[in-house]
């Protein structure tokens, strides 16, 4: 099934997820990506810097359950390595349109 198409105001939604995430990775809340690195919540804050590695911490806004429904409840702001868990779920469909967003607001560097 193809990745169903963002909405025309995605920028606001995704604006929105983030300020309701408070700029930290909300893995551990109504998702989780199962790895050991943290428990509960992932500690994770955009704009701060990987203890492992010293780079930037980038989040991006994802599907819980992916489809149609673009309501907030359905939406996730997640850090890179939770990120990587949720998209090896769907890795074929990582696409263009994602890439783009690494040179935008949600810098996965
Ligand atoms: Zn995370
Ligand atoms: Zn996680």
């Amino acid at each position: 099934m193809p990745r169903a198409r963002r909405p025309n105001d995605w920028p606001q939604r995704e604006r929105k997820i983030l300020l309701r995430a408070d700029f930290r990775c909300e893995c551990g809340t109504f998702w989780d990506c199962g790895s050991n690195r943290h428990h509960r919540r992932c500690p994770n804050i955009k704009g701060q810097r990987y203890p492992e590695n010293k780079r930037r911490i980038g989040l991006r806004v994802v599907q819980v359950r992916r489809g149609h429904d673009w309501r907030p409840d359905n939406l996730i702001a997640l850090c890179l390595p939770c990120y990587v868990v949720w998209a090896k779920e769907e890795e074929a469909e990582i696409n263009a349109e994602e890439e783009r967003t690494q040179h935008g607001l949600f810098e996965f560097d």
